[in-house]
């Protein structure tokens, strides 16, 4: 089955008021296993909403997620967190590790929050963190890394639970050019380390480029480029 799969995806904001604005008008969307696909938006085309409904941080209105095959909509709160947790890595714009914790602390606290023992967590981050050529970065606080360093970080979080899927939604924007090809490098080799399947956001069609498929999306639904 697919990693991810979304079929009949409605999305409004301030439904029913004379504010509302339709975002998602019927999207449908299969990524296979180890599949990488980049996502294509102009800014407001609803994109972010797009990607916290598949990663199970918001809900739709009408249509159906399944993750790994298991489908999303009937089950309870605590189960979908159960879920988003161990099998949906996420990655932001911006890094938003915990400024107070460490590199590696950052990495081993999402695992301690899945019931992973501490030693085992504390092997597998130095693990991620030496893949992303990091490793001597490991005791460092967030505000001492560059921003490039700092997103590594934060991609090396986002599989910290070795999740099946990872939602990226503009991971390399906040960077210069030059950073954001070394940091997009470090991303796909862990994704493809790794087997992973990935929806990445990005302007950048040179980076799109690199990706298994492309889609964009157009009016509330995808299609593909
Ligand atoms: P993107 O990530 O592509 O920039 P978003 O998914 O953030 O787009 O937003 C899509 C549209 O929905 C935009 O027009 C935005 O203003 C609107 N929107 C997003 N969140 C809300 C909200 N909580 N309430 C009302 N409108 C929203
Ligand atoms: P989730 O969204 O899955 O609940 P969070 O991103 O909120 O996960 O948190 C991931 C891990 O980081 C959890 O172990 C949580 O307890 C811990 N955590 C989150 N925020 C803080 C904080 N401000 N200080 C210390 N630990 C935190």
């Amino acid at each position: 089955e697919p990693a991810l799969l979304l079929s009949g995806i409605e999305k409004s904001y301030n439904r029913g008021l004379p504010g509302e604005v339709s975002v998602l008008r019927g999207i449908e969307l299969s990524v296979a296993r180890g599949e990488v696909i980049a996502l294509v938006a102009p800014s407001g085309a609803g994109k972010s909403t797009l990607l916290h409904i598949a990663g199970l941080l918001d809900s739709a209105d009408a249509g159906r997620v399944a993750i790994a095959g298991q489908d999303m909509s009937g089950l309870p709160d605590t189960r979908r967190t159960a879920v988003r947790r161990a099998d949906v890595g996420f990655v932001y714009q911006f890094h938003h590790l915990l400024p107070e914790f460490s590199a590696l602390e950052n990495i081993v606290l999402p695992q301690l929050a899945n019931g992973t023992p501490r030693k085992k967590a504390d092997t597998r981050a130095r693990e991620l963190l030496d893949r992303v050529g990091l490793a001597p970065r490991a005791s460092h606080r967030p505000a001492a890394l560059s921003g490039g360093e700092q997103q590594r970080v934060a991609f090396c979080r986002a599989l910290a639970n070795a999740p099946g899927l990872l939602l990226a939604d503009e991971p390399t924007g906040n960077l210069d050019p030059v950073t954001s090809d070394q940091v997009f490098d470090a991303l796909m080799e862990l994704v493809r380390g790794t087997g992973l399947s990935a929806v990445i956001a990005t302007h950048n069609m040179d980076l799109a480029a690199r990706m298994d498929r492309r889609i964009r999306l157009e009016a509330g639904r995808l299609v593909d480029i």
